[in-house]
């Protein structure tokens, strides 16, 4: 058992202070945010995350909520940042919260005694570790604080699962940091621990690979693995869009491709492409980062492009059928990123939104999770419907953004009723086999969906 203080209270700090806590380790969770905590202090949770809530009931006995750095920092043997690093105007991300809650930190590490190891769990560009080790140095703190890189792959919607059952940790420093993430993530590398029942051990699990590389590498990684998915859709995003030029079915060619190991069956689903908090902030700094250092990533542009353009093409097939959008009610079904959160960063409904706006379409909007969160951001005019009749009730074209699987149990005929035109425009090609043969279908690179 650990002491650990972990830096940021959001997706991936509550997630991580949660489970190791669930591990066995005591932790502490430190935010800027006074409601974040005081809510979290009150059992509140700030996010939706399956699972979390349940993992923190098992755990509460061994973490606790701060605003206080001094408290985080005086027993911490491991300290884990992972605070938001977003997207400047230029794509290169914002390392402000990350070095004002180093600085922080560090303040309160002059006069300890015991040794600690600085940890960064957000995804920062290579160097990010060399200059918070040079900040340690000015403060002739270099022999009791070490400094190490622990990029984080989680995803949104399956957090838990994913921070318990990884398929790799990963580790970038020096050895004696690297020794003391080996211990504290011992229980976790060896899977020595009872699986929760809301978040069961997947089959064939047995241990996680540990992989320890130097600092650079490691921030490296976490961009190239997010970089590398990203290219995934945008390639399938591609073909689909062939397919609706020359008639073909992507599903298909997806289906023929993924059989092949070399390429592997997942993210080849094709769609209005990606979004969240991560792809597009992540693909833009990699890039800014190959162009500040003299390479110029052409193939990641292209990514970055296509991906820009892919979530329009839902807009051009409601045109292709329904001719100017000028007065036509438009039902948009789903605001977050995906399905099993409620994030709306940089989620394609927003710009999908704001053009239907744009050519005059009267908008109606629901999201199950996420309506009231959105709110704020939806242009003037915009209906936020609670139920999912209002939207529809009427409309002249549905366009699906988030396959929430409620959509799917709506049924064909109940959507004839409610709505003037039954016409289903699916940019996630969820409900192809639903509602292709009875509704009038317009898939993502689906065969006769062009
Ligand atoms: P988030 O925005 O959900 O949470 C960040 C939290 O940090 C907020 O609660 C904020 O109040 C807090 N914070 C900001 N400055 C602080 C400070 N000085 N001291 C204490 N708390 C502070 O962010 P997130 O989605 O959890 O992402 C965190 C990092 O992890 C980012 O770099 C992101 O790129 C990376 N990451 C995110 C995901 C994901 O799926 N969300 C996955 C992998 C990696």
């Amino acid at each position: 058992m650990m002491n650990v203080s972990v830096i940021g209270t959001g997706y991936v700090g509550l997630t991580t202070g949660i489970s190791l806590a669930f591990l066995g380790h005591r932790v502490t969770c430190v935010d800027i945010d006074e409601r974040k905590i005081d809510g979290l202090k009150a059992g509140l949770m700030p996010i939706y995350e399956p699972g979390l809530e349940d993992l923190l009931n098992s755990s509460e006995e061994r973490i606790r909520f701060t605003t206080s750095y001094e408290a985080a920092v005086s027993e911490a043997e491991v300290l884990i940042f992972a605070v938001g690093t977003p997207a400047n105007e230029d794509g290169s991300p914002n390392l402000t919260y990350l070095f004002g809650a180093a600085d922080d930190v560090i303040s309160h590490l002059i006069g300890k005694e015991t040794p600690t190891v600085l940890v960064n769990k957000s995804t920062v560009p290579v160097g990010t570790a060399d200059t918070i080790a040079d900040k340690i140095k000015a403060f002739g703190l270099e022999d009791r604080v070490s400094i190490a890189s622990n990029p984080e792959f989680l995803r949104q919607g399956r957090a838990v699962a994913d921070t318990l059952y990884p398929e790799r940790v990963v580790v970038g420093g020096g050895d004696a940091a690297v020794q003391t993430l080996r211990r504290m993530y011992e229980v976790l590398v060896e899977q020595r621990f009872e699986a929760p029942s809301f978040a069961p051990r997947p089959e064939g699990v047995e241990a996680v690979p540990f992989m320890s590389v130097d600092l650079r590498s490691a921030e490296l990684a976490k961009y190239a693995a997010n970089a590398f998915l990203a290219m995934k859709i945008s390639f399938i995003n591609e073909i689909a869009n062939v397919c609706d030029a020359v008639g073909a079915d992507v599903r298909r060619v997806a289906d023929i491709i993924g059989t092949d190991a070399r390429i592997g069956k997942s993210f080849l689903h094709a769609g209005i492409g990606y979004g969240g908090s991560c792809f597009p902030k992540d693909t833009r700094a990699l890039h800014h980062i190959a162009d500040t250092n003299g390479y110029d990533f052409k193939l990641l542009a292209a990514v970055i492009e296509v991906n820009g353009a892919q979530k329009f093409k839902l807009i051009e097939k409601a045109r292709e059928s329904l001719g100017s959008l000028q007065g036509k009610r438009i039902a948009v079904l789903g605001l977050t990123f995906k399905p099993g959160t409620d994030d709306i960063r940089e989620a394609p409904s927003l710009p999908i939104i704001e053009e239907l706006v744009r050519e005059g379409a009267e908008v109606r909007v629901h999201d199950p999770i996420a309506l009231e969160k959105s709110r704020p951001q939806l242009p003037v005019g915009v209906q936020a419907c609670v139920s999912v009749q209002e939207a529809l009730l009427g409309a002249e074209a549905a366009l699906l953004v988030t396959e929430w699987p409620e959509y799917a149990g709506i049924g064909a005929e109940q959507l004839k009723a409610w709505m003037d035109r039954p016409l289903w425009i699916d940019g996630r090609n969820a409900f192809a086999d639903q509602y292709g043969q009875e509704l009038e279908y317009r898939g993502v690179g689906i065969r006769g969906g062009a």
